[in-house]
């Protein structure tokens, strides 16, 4: 087992991590901004390096930077956590070629599945069945029309190195496609460094169904289950829940079968999600995130099985122990997105937390590195909480997650939380009744 980790990240996700390398008596170090200084896991960590300023290509995305502080503390292995770096394979393959532990995929595995255009070739090549494309295409060759027409409107226009919602728009007819196309190709280069686009068909009100899974270097790959993502706002979840409710247990196991054998296939080793949207019965691919999913938590929940700490154990070399039979779901559990953000017009609301309460009790996780007289930095992702809650059934974990909300205040700074308890109490919600269009379609909020 390694003896020191570099976390790579920050806010509660490098939190979560810690926690788990503390349990496992593995050694920390923290990497922060000059505008993270005061956040709890940098005082927490064994040790934390300063590498920058608080813009994110300075500094959490400043590859040599994070690369030289593993030298200077001998960290043998880097987490990425999630976001940032966790998904680009030059990364992994610098840490790789520096000497030290990815704890993640080999580089390749990254290659092939962060784009989404080989990922769905991936997923076919598996038995998979993707949402119908084009492949990759560009706004000034003659056949994209043709290849739109065949395809349907209306059409989604998606970038191949996209992620977090971004890189995503809707045509709805022939003569937007190629302006449209233009645009995307512009915003995928400006954020991810890329300009490679393609079509999709756009799939009305389907879910978002996506499933865990864990593989090591033995061949051993396992799934845990299915989470339904279905609540979004601008293609960006906001409420995660496990399990997926009103699908046939033999489809999920079809599918379960053919994740982890897509996973077996292609070598792939550490935490993956598949991700698909599901509509009239069928699950149609259309991404795998090769590393920890913000919504992990939730799985956490009702298996009870502890995702990171597995996936260090699986990068030291270790072979899963677990057997899938052993793997159960135990209830349900729900998790809101908590970000810092105006509750009408989502504008992120920075600043300092004047009064900071969080939820308790049995049942309730709370995954946050937010305390009070924190600042909330311009400069990063808003999530600032997760409240997750289990019960022994979706009546009891959507009933504990009232509560939670109920008992959760945050003074200072806006918050989403006034959405979430309006999401938590609305009719259809609570009958399960979604699908990724709920915000606009039922509560009229774009
Ligand atoms: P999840 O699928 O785990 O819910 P999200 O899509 O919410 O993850 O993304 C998690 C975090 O990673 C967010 O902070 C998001 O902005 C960031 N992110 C995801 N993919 C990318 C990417 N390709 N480039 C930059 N940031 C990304
Ligand atoms: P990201 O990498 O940003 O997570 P995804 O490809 O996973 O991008 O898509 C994000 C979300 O966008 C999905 O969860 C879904 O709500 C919506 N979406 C993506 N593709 C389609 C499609 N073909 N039709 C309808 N909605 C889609
Ligand atoms: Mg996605």
């Amino acid at each position: 087992m390694f003896s020191k980790i570099l976390i790579a990240n920050r806010g509660e996700i490098a939190l979560r991590v810690l926690k788990a390398c503390k349990e496992m008596g593995i050694g920390t170090v923290a990497i922060y901004s000059e505008a993270d200084k005061d956040l709890k896991h940098v005082k927490m960590a064994d040790e934390a390096i300063c590498i920058g300023p608080p813009e994110s290509s300075k500094s959490y995305l400043n590859i040599p930077a994070i690369i030289s502080a593993c030298e200077l503390t001998n960290a043998e292995a880097i987490h990425p956590g999630v976001g940032f770096l966790a998904e680009n394979d030059h990364f992994a393959e610098q840490v790789v070629a520096s000497g030290y532990t990815f704890i993640g995929p080999d580089p390749e595995s990254i290659r092939i599945m962060g784009n989404k255009i080989s990922a769905k070739e991936m997923a076919v090549d598996a038995g998979l069945q993707c949402v119908p494309g084009s492949g990759r295409v560009s706004a000034t060759n003659r056949e994209t029309l043709s290849k739109a027409k065949k395809i349907g409107y209306p059409i989604m226009i998606k970038a191949a190195a996209g992620g977090g919602g971004r890189g995503i728009s809707i045509v709805y007819e022939e003569s937007d496609l190629i302006p449209k196309m233009k645009l995307t190709q512009q915003e995928a280069l400006n954020s991810f460094g890329s300009d490679e686009i393609y079509l999709e068909k756009f799939l009305d009100s389907p879910r978002h169904i996506e499933v865990q899974v864990l593989a090591d270097n033995f061949g051993n790959a396992l799934h845990f289950y299915e989470r339904d993502c279905s609540i979004q706002r601008k293609n960006q979840k906001i409420v995660e829940e496990a399990p997926a409710l009103n699908i046939p247990e033999e489809k999920k196991q079809e599918l379960f079968k053919l994740c982890t054998e897509c996973c077996k296939k292609m070598k792939y080793k550490g935490a993956g999600t598949f991700e698909f949207l599901y509509k009239d019965e069928e699950f149609y691919f259309i991404e795998m995130n090769t590393r920890l999913q913000v919504e992990h938590t939730v799985s956490e929940m009702i298996t009870e099985y502890d995702l990171v700490k597995l996936q260090i154990g699986i990068a030291a070399g270790e072979e899963l122990e677990i057997k899938q039979e052993e793997i159960s779901v135990r209830g349900h559990a729900i998790q809101c997105r908590i970000n810092a953000e105006h509750p009408k017009t989502f504008i992120p609301s920075p600043g300092k937390i004047t009064e900071w309460g969080k939820p308790g009790g049995i049942g309730v996780r709370v995954d946050s590195h937010v305390y009070d007289g924190c600042i909330i930095s311009p400069y990063y992702d808003a999530l600032i909480a997760k409240i997750c809650t289990q019960g022994k059934d979706r009546e009891e974990a959507l009933c504990r997650m009232s509560f939670a909300l109920e008992e959760f205040f945050v003074e200072g700074i806006d918050t989403n939380k006034e959405l979430q308890e309006i999401i938590l109490s609305e009719e259809n919600f609570r009958k399960a009744n979604i699908s990724i269009n709920y915000l606009e379609k039922v509560l009229d909020i774009n």
